[in-house]
């Protein structure tokens, strides 16, 4: 069953079985989910004896409807409304489609040949938009997490090298030198930051929490302040992060205020763009950016705000000579001579080596749809989280932990008269509740230590009124739960 020039009637025959089955599938989902257990659904995979293959496409295709499809999470379903995933475009999926059956490999020019240009010129398009400088270049890469391990892995060297210049560290082992970094970033930023501190031999305690103001935002002022702290206790500010969307709340670091302090402390900037980097398509809120072309690197996540499936993703740095500072000459592969000759091998700025086409499915949107197409899309997530926020302020029986930011709301349901310790079990029993029935699927997270529920809405086609019915069947389950438990203590 190789995929050659002899087998490409069979291979678009089965391509073909496997899109019209999703199709079909997708056309008959009346919900997000169908609620299903993972003990309900354990039986049906085990059951699969995965040394007796299959006679037919068509019979493993009608298997894997009944033990995946059938119950698969429906991110383009107007009541999903959890997590950080969107509804993918049409023609990323063309996109995905190719770059799978072609299968170039992004590390060396042998093997993506024309790819690695397309890739370089999606890299520039990100860069300019982010207003990073005729020097900027980057990577695509597997995801948020990996792109803010790759800038502070820039961040950390960097500042490694700096302390090497320093005559008194003359001789110093690299443990002795990495012992004084820190990384700045806010009480709201992503566990990837803290997850990167530990990959890069820091450690969690090299992660100093900035304190945020009311709306999530890291508060420049306390920056200011754990950064004199640090420096007076010898420490050295290897890196701020800033964030350009916070995971709960959407909101956005001050930029130039945290750039500033960046340049007065001598500290590399990243700014943690996975979720704000869509504004740089955004028609009406571009603004919220402002200051994100001052960073040293940016993370951005296509495969959140610009509607590409996952993964795609991109590290961007304004020095484009910092990104040697992940690479490796091997002979096998990317030999020094090549790099000598020119020869565009992406694997010298990149920590992966082999490496999906996924620059594919944002080159194909960006040519059918254009920028304006996807900044569109998003513009409506973030009127509809607008329009969301105005309707839970209003409600007695809801308390909505900030105005929305950017497309996300975090709150919960707080009638009259519930103490806080109900109020954790009631909202805990709500995300169940919807999750269990698969009529709507909403997030949770904690803020001060309370339990809240959360919107994330990513979808250009959910209306309020899906909100309304949404927020009617979280104010059924939490009325059933509070009228169920009464006099029980919490
Ligand atoms: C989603 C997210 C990440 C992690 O990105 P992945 O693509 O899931 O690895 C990092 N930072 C922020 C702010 C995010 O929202």
């Amino acid at each position: 069953m190789l995929f050659n020039a002899q087998t490409t009637n069979r291979y678009a025959e089965d391509v073909l079985q496997g899109v019209n089955l999703v199709a079909a599938t997708v056309a008959g989902t009346t919900r997000p989910f169908t609620g299903s257990t993972p003990a309900q659904l354990a039986p049906a995979v085990e059951a699969i004896d995965l040394e007796s293959p299959l006679p037919s496409t068509a019979a493993a295709l009608e298997e894997l409807a009944l033990v995946y499809l059938k119950d698969a999470v429906y991110f383009h379903d107007t009541k999903y409304a959890a997590h950080l995933n969107c509804p993918v475009v049409i023609p990323a999926l063309v996109g995905e489609a190719i770059l799978s059956a072609v299968n170039s490999s992004l590390d060396t020019w042998d093997q993506s040949a024309g790819a690695t240009l397309i890739e370089q010129r999606l890299i520039r398009w990100t860069a300019d938009r982010l207003e990073l400088g005729g020097r900027a270049d980057g990577v695509f890469t597997s995801g948020g997490t990996a792109s803010n391990l790759q800038g502070l892995l820039i961040a950390r060297n960097q500042a490694v090298a700096k302390l090497r210049l320093d005559p008194r560290r003359e001789g110093s082992r690299l443990p002795a030198l990495l012992d004084g970094l820190r990384i700045f970033t806010s009480e709201a930023s992503h566990f990837s930051i803290a997850k990167s501190a530990s990959l890069l031999g820091l450690g969690y305690d090299a992660v100093v929490p900035v304190a945020c103001d009311s709306r999530q935002r890291m508060d420049p002022q306390a920056l200011r302040a754990a950064l004199d702290n640090s420096v007076a206790r010898g420490e050295t500010p290897m890196a701020i992060v800033a964030t350009a969307g916070t995971t709960d709340f959407g909101s956005i670091d001050p930029l130039p205020a945290v750039s500033a302090l960046a340049r007065d402390y001598d500290s590399w900037l990243h700014v943690d763009a996975a979720y704000g980097g869509g504004l740089i398509t955004s028609l009406r809120h571009r603004h919220l950016l402002d200051g994100i072309g001052a960073a040293d690197s940016v993370t951005v996540d296509y495969h959140k705000t610009f509607f590409q499936p996952v993964s795609s993703s991109a590290l961007l740095v304004r020095d484009a000579a910092m990104l040697g500072h992940v690479t490796y000459y091997a002979d096998y592969l990317n030999p020094e001579s090549a790099a000598r000759e020119m020869t565009p091998n992406q694997v010298d700025k990149s920590l992966q080596t082999t490496r999906r086409f996924d620059a594919l499915k944002l080159w194909l949107t960006l040519r059918l749809m254009g920028a304006d197409g996807i900044g569109l899309l998003l513009d409506k997530a973030v009127d509809l989280a607008a329009d969301t926020s105005g309707i839970l302020s209003a409600d007695p029986d809801f308390d909505l932990a900030a105005p929305a930011q950017l497309s996300t709301l975090v709150f919960r349901y707080l009638p009259a008269g519930t103490d806080d310790a109900r109020a954790d079990a009631v909202n805990r029993h709500i995300r169940k509740t919807l999750f269990a029935s698969g009529e709507a699927v909403v997030a949770g997270t904690k803020l001060a230590g309370r339990h809240y529920l959360k919107f994330t809405l990513l979808n250009a086609e959910t209306t309020l009124e899906d909100i309304r019915e949404i927020l009617g069947l979280i104010r059924r389950a939490g009325r059933d739960y509070l009228t169920d438990t009464a006099g029980v203590p919490a």
